[in-house]
């Protein structure tokens, strides 16, 4: 009789999260308020992370990356963002760039800039320009060819990463449509000003780009050149919304656990911080609100990893919750904590600051409920 051979299951790619996030919290550390103070994330860190794979997870394997799916990759970005948002912010950039060049790049450009970001180099994507932050249809920059050339002028700002980039996805005008090209950051021609003093995420590298006659390669162009503006936009911001709206699960995880774990130990009139039910109440919300913010990131990193058509208006309102229960969360946790929260360099003051500013990016509030009231128009009328 011949023995049936018994197969090994093939382990999922998603296997890989519990040691990223074991990479991430010994890497991190108790450092994320100094370095928030500092307003600088030590490069050496980053490079070793992305080296690693942290920044870019979800990046298939055969272009180095662990090749997550969107719920492992999301999951592992609200422990990141638990930890420290100016790193999440950097995890967000890198996987946008890496997304866009997945998304629009061909076989050798994917296999040339996923692999260098594979490897470690850091990625700032820009969009926003002095003129064009919400209308992004109004960017000025323009990208054209000039025989095997691409000749890139404009001016960028609020760039995250732009610090620390060895490359940008620079998106801009090109003929009647858009294109993003991918831009050496230390090709003649551009130049960065760093934002000084951000509010939040301050160690993320923010920086304001001018690009003078930068004449790169044609193949720096990647495909779809000339598609409609909005379309090239939306396709990256989706998956900075996603980012952005798991970074805020993890805001939000911070903030429960230190005003927890201040609310079952410090005393006042007698009795810890928690038996006073109006404290109580808070500590609800807080649990309301991550509860919340986690399914709703949960379905659209499902509708990703199925190819749902419900994708954009998924990522659109999973944003626009998570980054509102965030901004709420935080301010709540600071109530919780009062005195003991409300300084710089604790984890609690840092989250109220980097938590509003969730509700600017990637599309502003009144930007998503734009978006979500036309679709409820489409929908329910
Ligand atoms: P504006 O567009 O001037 O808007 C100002 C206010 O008016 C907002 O409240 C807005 O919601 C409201 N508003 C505007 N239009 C309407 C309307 N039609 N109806 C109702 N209200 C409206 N950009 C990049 O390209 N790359 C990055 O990596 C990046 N990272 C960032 C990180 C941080 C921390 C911040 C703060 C910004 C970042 N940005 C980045 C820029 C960001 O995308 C823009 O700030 C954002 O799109 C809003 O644009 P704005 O600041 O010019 O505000």
């Amino acid at each position: 009789m011949r023995e049936r051979k018994t197969r090994e299951p093939v382990p999922s790619p998603d296997a890989a999260r519990p040691d990223l996030e074991r990479l991430a919290t010994d890497m991190v550390g108790d450092r994320a308020d100094a370095w928030d103070l500092a307003g600088e994330l030590p490069r050496d860190l980053l490079r070793e992370l992305g080296g690693k794979g942290l920044l870019t997870a979800q990046v298939p394997a055969e272009y180095g990356g662990p090749g997550l799916s969107s719920v492992a990759n999301g999951e592992l970005t609200a422990h990141v963002g638990s930890l420290c948002s100016s790193l999440r912010s950097v995890m967000t950039s890198q996987g946008m760039a890496a997304w866009a060049v997945e998304r629009f790049g061909d076989e050798e450009q994917k296999a040339a800039h996923l692999g260098a970001l594979t490897s470690g180099q850091l990625a700032g994507v820009a969009f926003s320009e002095p003129g064009a932050g919400s209308d992004l249809a109004a960017m000025a920059t323009t990208i054209r060819r000039e025989g095997d050339t691409v000749v890139v002028d404009g001016r960028k700002v609020w760039v995250t990463v732009g610090a620390y980039a060895d490359l940008l996805v620079v998106f801009g005008r090109y003929g009647t449509g858009a294109a993003a090209v991918v831009v050496p950051a230390d090709a003649p021609g551009v130049s960065l000003e760093r934002v000084a003093d951000p509010l939040g995420c301050r160690a993320a590298g923010h920086a304001g780009i001018r690009l003078e006659g930068v004449r790169l390669p044609a193949d720096s162009l990647l495909g779809g050149a000339g598609l409609p503006i909005d379309w090239l936009v939306t396709s990256a911001l989706t998956y900075g919304r996603i980012s952005v709206a798991w970074g805020c699960v993890g805001i939000l995880r911070a903030c429960l656990r230190a005003a927890c774990g201040h609310a079952a130990t410090r005393e006042q009139f007698g009795v810890v911080l928690a038996e006073h039910q109006l404290v109580a109440r808070h500590l609800a919300e807080l649990h309301v609100a991550q509860e919340a913010a986690t399914r709703c990131c949960e379905h659209v990193s499902r509708c990703w990893d199925e190819g749902s058509p419900e994708l954009v208006t998924a990522a659109v309102t999973a944003k626009h919750l998570a980054a509102g229960q965030a901004a709420r969360g935080a301010a709540t946790a600071v109530q919780v904590m009062a005195s003991a929260g409300a300084g710089d360099g604790g984890p609690v003051a840092r989250a109220y600051r980097d938590a509003k500013l969730m509700e600017i990016i990637e599309g502003s509030n009144e930007i998503s409920q734009l978006l979500l009231g036309k679709h409820a128009l489409a929908v329910w009328s």
